[in-house]
């Protein structure tokens, strides 16, 4: 089947092109050059996922699915969250909200995060919702060059390298976005 992925994100795609099961082909908005801005005006990572998949899903009337993802650090009460594209200010710049969150934890104990992705899937005119979480903590270096985002800064439960240490196919082995797909996919499996 295709399913049409609501994001432009060429990481996000090339993780998730790398994942999905040979039986399911992952159109990006690119390939069938749809430029418009997708809203992602909701403060909450579920609201965000809902909302981009109902913008596509309204106007391209084939199945389609958006992913909202964030990181959550308890010990700044849970930011940076729904906010963690533009933690640092509106030029969503990933160093920018790296240093921020390193000069934060600097006399917090408590290192501890989680990333989680909400999967928004639209097939046959209903939303169903896929969660993925992976624990880990903060460092206050930046290590790696692979990935996106807070990836230098965040060693996942389990492991002794940063997710930017790590090749594509070792992140999604254990990635919020990675369980979150694999959830997807096996109920897409069910459905046939
Ligand atoms: P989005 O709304 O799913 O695009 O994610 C919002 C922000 O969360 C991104 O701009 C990144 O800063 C951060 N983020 C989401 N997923 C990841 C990841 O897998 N690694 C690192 N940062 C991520």
């Amino acid at each position: 089947m295709k399913l049409l992925f609501a994001s432009s994100n060429e990481h996000k795609i090339a993780e998730i092109k790398a994942i999905l099961p040979l039986g399911i082909q992952l159109i990006s908005l690119k390939e069938i050059h749809f430029h418009d801005e997708i809203p992602e005006t909701s403060d909450t990572i579920e609201g965000n996922a809902i909302q981009k998949a109902t913008f596509i899903a309204e106007r391209m009337n084939v199945p389609c699915f958006s992913d909202d993802s964030g990181l959550v650090i308890p010990s700044l009460n849970g930011e940076p969250g729904v906010y963690s594209a533009r933690y640092a200010g509106p030029q969503r710049d990933a160093n920018d909200n790296m240093d921020l969150i390193i000069e934060k934890l600097n006399h917090q104990s408590d290192k501890s995060a989680y990333f989680t992705t909400v999967i928004a899937l639209s097939i046959h005119h209903k939303i169903h919702l896929f969660e993925g979480r992976i624990n880990g903590t903060i460092i206050q270096e930046k290590r790696g060059t692979n990935g996106f985002g807070y990836d230098p800064i965040f060693v996942p439960e389990g492991s002794d390298k940063t997710f930017a240490e790590m090749s594509t196919d070792e992140k999604s082995a254990m990635s919020h976005r990675g369980k979150a797909l694999e959830k997807m996919t096996e109920y897409l499996k069910r459905i046939g």
